[in-house]
């Protein structure tokens, strides 16, 4: 049995609390927390704390890359990526997957699918793919319509290991897509769009759940009738308690304010932090190659944009500083705050275990200095990071 205790730390029970204790961890599952009695503590490997932050291992459920890799790329930038999150504080991620319909694009997702059990460094619960059911394109996501065939040839290629499918409510034929996907317990998303409420009500009606970089790609109807407010998926979904959202929070995507907007409909446990992070996250400031035929300008205070088109085409944001700009722009307890990047994307995936440190809890955990930088993380009870000492 191999046992860790973190003590003298401040424990982060992301909605609930936060108090200083010690947090014992055997086997890879957090067994105690709170004041821990010297003989559960006997053989175990201690790390002091020095009263620091301890929470629950961050959680992207929407992310592309980072540094200098891709998941679209193949088994090699998943695994590439796989190692690089732990320095950000990331211990589950969904590698999102925006489909090239081109020959042989089923059997490159089939191989990066087949790749996740290799990974050891950071959860993987399954690939999110977002498209190509879209209504509205992005930066280079296709937009076809509702297609079960399609569908299918996706899920076999996926084997098991599709998490997370986003579509658009206003695409053609989207209705019995979302069933499927419902059937196969893939979580659906909602994005790219045009819709109005009706159509929104409707997707979410048939089981979609969540809407994903919520106002971006999200456009509202035309004015049809001066000094009428036209309505459409963003009041539909602000509106209807069964859906949550998440946020690109850069400052670049979406305005603080937007997002404050979205937590007065939601409450704290509705709004989920994500990344939206393209290849250069967590890089200095460049042009970097992707795999979508044009190359992309990064830069933390500009998020990532086609190189010479200046279109938006993911973010620079990681995990790490999206959680820090949440608690500097929410004026909401803090343990609020970290649940948006641990409890309500694990929630929202039905992961029981994760984001919270209840004993039974997966010990996916991160130890934050004061500047909110990641000290160290460990991913299922195993250090996978630990920052070097200047
Ligand atoms: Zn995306």
């Amino acid at each position: 049995m191999s046992s860790l205790l973190i003590r003298n730390v401040r424990l982060v029970e992301p909605g609930k609390s936060i108090s200083r204790g010690d947090l014992l961890v055997r086997d890879g599952r957090i067994v105690a927390s709170g004041s821990i009695g010297a003989e559960a503590q006997v053989g175990a490997v201690v790390v002091e704390g020095a009263e620091r932050l301890l929470t629950p291992g961050l959680i992207d459920v929407h992310t592309h890359g980072i540094m200098h890799s891709l998941y679209e790329s193949g088994p090699d930038g998943l695994r590439a990526a796989a190692r690089e999150l732990g320095r950000f504080g990331v211990t589950t991620v969904l590698p999102t997957i925006v489909p090239q319909i081109r020959e042989g694009w089923l059997k490159l997702l089939g191989e990066i699918a087949d790749a996740i059990p290799s990974v050891r460094e950071v959860n993987i619960p399954g690939l999110h793919v977002e498209g190509p059911f879209m209504a509205v394109g992005g930066a280079a996501c296709p937009t076809l319509p509702g297609d079960l065939e399609l569908l299918e040839r996706i899920l076999s290629a996926c084997a098991g290991r599709l998490a997370v499918m986003s579509v658009s409510p206003d695409t053609p034929n989207i209705l019995p897509v979302i069933r499927r996907l419902r059937q196969e317990k893939v979580t659906v998303f909602l994005t790219h769009t045009r819709a109005g409420v009706e159509q929104t009500e409707a997707a979410l009606d048939v089981g979609a759940v969540h809407a994903t970089h919520f106002y971006d790609v999200f456009y509202a109807p035309a004015e049809t009738d001066p000094g009428v407010r036209p309505v459409g998926a963003v009041e539909a979904i602000l509106a209807d308690p069964r859906a949550s959202v998440d946020f690109i929070a850069d400052g670049v995507h979406v305005h603080p304010t937007a997002i404050r907007a979205a937590v007065a409909a939601k409450t704290w446990a509705g709004v989920i932090l994500i990344t939206d992070s393209n290849i250069g996250a967590g890089l200095p400031a460049g042009i970097y190659d992707t795999l979508l035929g044009y190359q992309v300008k990064v830069s933390p205070k500009d998020a990532a944009r086609h190189a010479t088109k200046n279109f938006l085409a993911g973010s620079a944001l990681t995990m790490d500083r999206g959680m820090a700009n949440l608690l500097r722009w929410l004026k909401l307890p803090p343990e609020q705050i970290w649940g948006m990047g641990t409890l309500n994307p694990a929630r929202l995936l039905g992961l029981d275990r994760k984001g919270r440190l209840e004993p039974g809890a997966d010990a996916d955990l991160v130890l934050w200095d004061e500047d909110l930088t990641t000290a160290r993380t460990w991913v299922n009870g195993i250090s996978i990071y630990e920052k070097k000492s200047a």
